[in-house]
């Protein structure tokens, strides 16, 4: 056996699996998703999201100044408003609960980087991710209304806005819509690869924002279609994205290693809720060990190809791996 190429060599000690590590996790790579809601005087926890809570925005820092003190770099902020309408007006109101929001954790965790959801289906009454007109979500009036929400968020203090509707030409619009209010500093992080998936039922409940009919096929990429997430990163990157996504994450790791062979931008991957809920409900009948399998989950992403994980495990995942 001496020609035998023996790699059960690098794996004897735990020292040395520590030192052979190819890929390793820390703090720095997760983003934490908060989900703030008006009428509220206190956080409601989430059932469908254990360890989750929906914040009214005047506490929102105390979760926020929590993520900051475990080494997590970023979070990002969903905004679910009192009252919802056909147009989404809330989306894009100076009082909003997304821009409470920000400006609540600017001052509590100053920081922090903050990512703020810019899509229209949490305000709603349809629940879509834009306006609709005769059973047809359109798309140009749709980016008009995202180019004022971005507008507004940036002007509560969001470092990065966050594009996650679909239409087309989104990218580019919010991109000159922020600079020509002054807001040149702001960044885009673009839901670029975004999958029609059955993987975000626990988020649509959490945020109220189920389409009240029909469903988002028309606007978010079919799971079969790989090429369509390359060709998605592409143009939003040619628009001006400074950061790139790719949603779900764990049924699309192809797609996160062909982008990051193929593009040179940071790239972003959203373990989404129904991934989150698997390992937790699994976790809770005692089918799996959930710290092993989240981090194993957690270690792929990343492993794949992304730079950084928006991850309902964030907190707890933070202090795992720091152990
Ligand atoms: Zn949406």
């Amino acid at each position: 056996m001496t020609e035998t190429r023996r790699l059960r060599r690098l794996r004897s000690s735990p020292a040395l699996r520590r030192l052979v590590s190819e890929t390793r996790l820390s703090p720095d790579r997760f983003v934490l998703p908060l989900f703030v809601a008006d009428g509220l005087a206190e956080e409601e926890p989430l059932a469908s999201l254990p360890g989750h809570y929906r914040w009214p925005a005047e506490r929102v820092g105390v979760v926020a100044k929590e993520a900051e003190a475990l080494g997590i770099p970023g979070v990002l902020i969903f905004g679910i408003p009192a009252v919802k309408d056909e147009r989404g007006s809330a989306a894009h109101a100076a009082d909003g609960p997304t821009q409470r929001a920000i400006r609540e954790i600017k001052s509590a965790a100053p920081g922090l980087v903050v990512f703020a959801d810019t899509c229209l289906c949490e305000y709603t009454s349809h629940g879509h991710c834009g306006i609709v007109e005769d059973g047809e979500v359109l798309n140009d009036a749709t980016v008009e209304v995202l180019a004022a929400t971005a507008v507004s968020q940036a002007e509560a203090g969001a470092d990065f806005v966050a594009p996650s509707d679909m239409m087309d030409g989104r990218v580019g619009a919010i991109r000159r819509a922020l600079d020509s209010a002054g807001l040149s500093g702001t960044g885009v992080m673009a839901y670029s690869a975004k999958f029609a998936s059955a993987m975000y039922g626990p988020f649509r409940e959490v945020a109220e924002c189920a389409p009240s009919f029909g469903d988002r096929r028309s606007y978010q990429i079919d799971p079969p279609d790989g090429r369509q997430g390359l060709a998605s990163i592409e143009r939003d990157l040619a628009e001006g994205a400074d950061i790139v996504m790719v949603k779900p994450a764990l049924a699309y790791l192809d797609l996160l290693h062909a982008a990051r062979q193929r593009f040179d931008a940071p790239l972003a991957a959203y373990n989404v809720s129904g991934e989150y809920a698997m390992v937790k409900a699994a976790a809770e009948r005692g089918w799996m060990d959930e710290q092993r399998a989240a981090l194993e989950i957690l270690t792929a992403i990343v492993r794949a190809g992304a730079d950084f994980v928006m991850t309902y495990h964030a907190l707890e995942a933070a202090a795992w791996v720091a152990l």
